[in-house]
């Protein structure tokens, strides 16, 4: 008699299918580890499902992501058909916004007509919005080129060079959408200008500046259109968040934000004040420009040259019944001045103060001749931010240290295990990172400090030098920790360290 056990114990067909099959889910999970398919949340649950389900899990992994592909290109149905054949003509990058066609810009004006340089220039701004580039630069390298390079999270990056002739006239139209003199070539100029997008209009500040071999120009990318990020997503931890949001709801005081340029320092003040309640409160800001646009708040712009200074706006300001005062910068005594009165006065301030630290902010407004007595009653509360590059998500690998770090990364009993590195790919223009998020140092000016400051027991350089420190403690922790979570690399963290 056949006993049916034989056939569970060993059959080679199966076992030779059984090992196939795992081969093959082993090499479509090496070939979709990092598959821009999935996001990085869903990437365990995806790389688990390839590992039992292989070759299943992947094409219904590929259909909805061709699906997807062509909802967002408002395709049809035959083109799922053509992409899964591999010859849609939609690429398979598998990022819906990469597959979009290109941001439509356009730029109205009636002070020139040469449509075929107003088209080039609309290309350099589309590419501009697309890279999400923050600053435009066009400037003379030599008599015969000149270089258009962009600011993208900070760092410059070259993205053509024109023939001079050629960059002549797009500097000129330039000038003239930006309502400048365009026969004026030596004399430093400023103008702005808006165009329509496919995202709503966008606005621009422009300068030249007569150099050597021509002209140059740069000019600003006001977002206007943007809408401010939550303070979470800006890079604030739980624990800032706890010590940040009941302070947002005060009716008086000075909440004061402080970094160097180009620090962010702004759009974290949008992010707070997007908290408040628009309808309950009269929000007036005073900025210079204005780079977002608040919906329901009075938004001043100061004008230096027309006398429209921000002490002077203030004061007219105070006038007007406010509750919220938003200051976009502190950089005289009297703005210094009438801000700390009206803080005590119940309004509620923001500001922003050009400083390295919350101590040398302090320190800075003394200097400016503002009272610790009017300091310590006025002022709230002090943060003070950097920003930080994150890692590419689509190319960062894991980090390989070097002795040294190994070591001192294991004298503060640190595992490395979880560290990236840069690698590079299409997606971040080959500089292996991607967007940047801010670090944030925070100061509260509780009795204790208030009292030493008032009492002189302790002196303010005193005060700068351990206010300074434990905001170079704080900060470098909270770089450490996203480097840690894979977010940025030790670089960065070192990097931004140094400069505190
Ligand atoms: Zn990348």
């Amino acid at each position: 008699m056949n006993l049916p056990t034989t056939d569970l114990c060993f059959n080679p067909v199966r076992f030779v299918l059984l090992a196939f099959w795992f081969y093959w889910c082993v090499y479509l999970l090496n070939a979709y580890y990092k598959t821009p398919m999935v996001s990085n949340s869903r990437r365990p649950f995806c790389n688990l499902m390839i590992l039992f389900f292989g070759p299943l899990f992947v094409f219904g992994l590929t259909v909805v992501n061709a699906v997807k592909t062509v909802e967002a290109n408002n395709g049809s149905v035959y083109d799922v058909f053509a992409i899964l054949l591999g010859k849609g003509k939609f690429s398979k990058s598998g990022n819906p916004s990469k597959t979009r066609s290109r941001l439509n810009v356009v730029i109205t004006t009636d002070k020139f007509n040469n449509s075929v340089v107003i088209s080039r220039v609309e290309e350099i701004i589309a590419d501009a919005l697309e890279m999400r580039a923050s600053d435009l630069l066009i400037n003379p390298v030599s008599a015969e080129e000149t270089q258009l390079r962009f600011r993208i999270d900070g760092m410059l990056r070259t993205i053509n060079t024109y023939p001079a002739q050629e960059a002549v006239a797009i500097i000129n139209s330039i000038k003239a959408i930006s309502s400048m003199d365009v026969a004026e070539k030596r004399r430093a100029q400023d103008g702005a200008f808006s165009v329509k997008t496919d995202n709503g209009p966008v606005s621009f500040r422009a300068a030249t500046a007569g150099v050597l071999h021509g002209e140059k120009i740069s000019i600003r990318v006001l977002n206007q259109a943007q809408k401010p990020l939550s303070l979470k997503e800006l890079g604030f931890r739980a624990k800032q968040l706890e010590i940040v949001a009941p302070r947002l709801k005060r009716n008086s005081g000075m909440i004061l934000v402080c970094g160097p340029t180009g620090s962010g320092k702004s759009t974290t003040i949008y992010s707070m004040l997007r908290t408040l309640d628009f309808d309950q409160k009269n929000v007036i800001t005073i900025e210079d420009p204005i780079e977002y646009i608040l919906p329901n708040a009075s938004q001043i712009e100061v004008n230096e040259k027309a006398g429209i200074t921000f002490a002077s706006t203030l004061r007219s300001v105070l006038r007007q019944d406010p509750d919220v005062i938003y200051i976009g910068e502190i950089r005289d005594q009297e703005t210094a001045q009438i801000a700390m009165q009206a803080a005590q006065t119940g309004h509620q301030v923001f500001a922003t103060l050009h400083s390295s630290s919350n101590a040398a902010a302090l320190v800075r407004l003394v200097d400016l001749g503002v009272k610790p007595m009017l300091l310590v009653s006025a002022v709230d509360m002090l943060i003070s931010q950097r920003l930080v590059k994150k890692l590419c998500n689509k190319c960062s690998t894991p980090a390989t240290l070097t002795d040294s770090q190994m070591s001192s990364l294991a004298e503060r009993k640190i595992s490395g295990g979880s560290l990236r590195a840069p690698a590079g790919c299409k997606d971040c223009g080959f500089t292996g990172y991607y967007g940047r998020t801010g670090l944030f140092d925070i100061m509260v000016l509780d009795d204790e400090i208030k009292a030493q400051l008032l009492d002189g027991s302790i002196s303010v350089g005193k005060f700068k030098q351990f206010g300074d420190d434990s905001c170079r403690t704080n900060m470098q922790k909270s770089a450490m920790a996203l480097a840690l979570e894979g977010r940025t690399d030790l670089q960065e963290v070192k990097r931004v360290v140094s400069n505190l």
